[in-house]
């Protein structure tokens, strides 16, 4: 296959493009770096600077593509509450024109979308299918519903197959730990690794399906290449619902390390509870979520030197950071990110 990975130079696109180079496709990039880094990427990876929504710049790079994973979005649940303009513009608009000009180079068979379990916001039933209404509670997730919408609809005019992949809370080694937004796990373990507090808004009850990266990449992949899945919606998770509580306890378990944490009890903990039901990726892409939340730990410090590195600098300062992973934030003081 040929293929192009927008946002390929990100925590998620970059190991999808390695994984897909490694496979033996011919795999382009399209990142603007905003938050990506190339550096990451395998030799042999046709990187392309620029922005998803340059729709001349598409025109050359979709040509004699026959997939396209559309990963390029902006990724951050508090920000996109401060910013929804540029969440609509970059996540909404940048996949309009990718879909228009997927459809004016023609010979794309198939787009592959990287959605969010976001959409489906609060839920009296867990664990979540995809046949659920959605609630999206945030402009990120708003964005990502717009875009799902899009997809469907530009991939059935165009006559392209399309599939939105519902992403849980992704974590593995690489993940970047911003100063401000940071995701929970690689957060979480640099404090505690580095002997500093965490804070945890609500009472850590709160529960999420934390997603080991190279499951989210195998499903991906799976979308791009099984037949029989044009125009479906299809959750990626672990099946696995967590406490943030438990998280910090097993993340204190496997560094030996006890965590200080401190309870932020009048802050609001976000969406109660989340869980992916992967019934349906089972029967359409014959996935299995393989690394259980304890072993992806073991396996993110094992493989994470920089988090590692990073974490021998820190002493004992306290942090207040998101609980909430990708989802929204768990209260006026968490930030969150994907
Ligand atoms: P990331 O920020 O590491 O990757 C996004 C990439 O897109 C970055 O490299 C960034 O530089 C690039 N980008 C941003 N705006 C762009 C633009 N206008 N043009 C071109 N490139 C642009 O985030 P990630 O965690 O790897 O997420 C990848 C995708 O998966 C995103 O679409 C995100 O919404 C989705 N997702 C991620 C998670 C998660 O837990 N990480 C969960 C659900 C969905």
């Amino acid at each position: 296959m040929r293929v192009l990975v927008t946002g390929g130079a990100g925590f998620i696109g970059s190991r999808l493009a390695n994984q897909l180079h490694r496979s033996g496709h011919y795999v382009r990039v399209l990142d603007d770096l905003s938050s990506g880094d190339p550096s990451q990427l395998s030799q042999g990876i046709n990187f392309n600077r620029g922005d998803v929504r340059d729709v001349p710049k598409l025109w050359s790079l979709l040509q004699r593509v026959d997939v396209v994973y559309h990963l390029a979005a902006r990724v951050s649940v508090p920000a996109s509450i401060l910013y929804p303009r540029e969440y609509n513009e970059v996540n909404v608009g940048g996949t309009v024109s990718l879909l228009e000009a997927c459809r004016d180079v023609g010979g794309v068979q198939r787009v592959v979308f990287a959605s969010s379990a976001t959409v489906y916001g609060d839920q009296d039933v867990q664990p979540v299918n995809e046949a659920m209404a959605t609630h999206p509670a945030v402009p990120y997730a708003v964005s990502k519903l717009a875009a799902e919408q899009y997809l469907f609809t530009l991939g059935r005019l165009g006559g392209f197959e399309t599939v939105a992949m519902r992403i849980f809370n992704a974590y593995g080694p690489g993940q970047p730990v911003p100063p401000a937004h940071a995701p929970v796990i690689p957060q979480f373990v640099q404090q505690i690794l580095g002997g500093g507090s965490v804070v945890v808004n609500g009472d850590g009850g709160q529960t999420r399906d934390f997603v080991y990266i190279d499951d989210v990449v195998e499903a991906l992949i799976r979308a791009g290449e099984e037949s029989g899945v044009d125009g479906q919606i299809i959750n990626v998770g672990s099946g696995e619902e967590t406490s943030i509580r438990d998280l910090v306890e097993t993340i204190s378990r496997i560094v030996r390390q006890d965590a200080n944490v401190l309870y932020n009890r009048e802050a609001a903990g976000g969406i109660a509870r989340l869980v992916a039901d992967v019934t349906k990726a089972g029967r359409l892409l014959h996935y299995r979520p393989r690394v259980q939340l304890e072993a992806g730990l073991r396996k993110l410090l094992e493989r994470d030197a920089g988090l590692r590195r990073a974490a021998s600098g820190i002493h004992a300062p306290s942090a207040t950071h998101n609980a909430s992973g990708e989802l929204p934030p768990m209260g006026a003081t968490s930030t969150g990110s994907s």
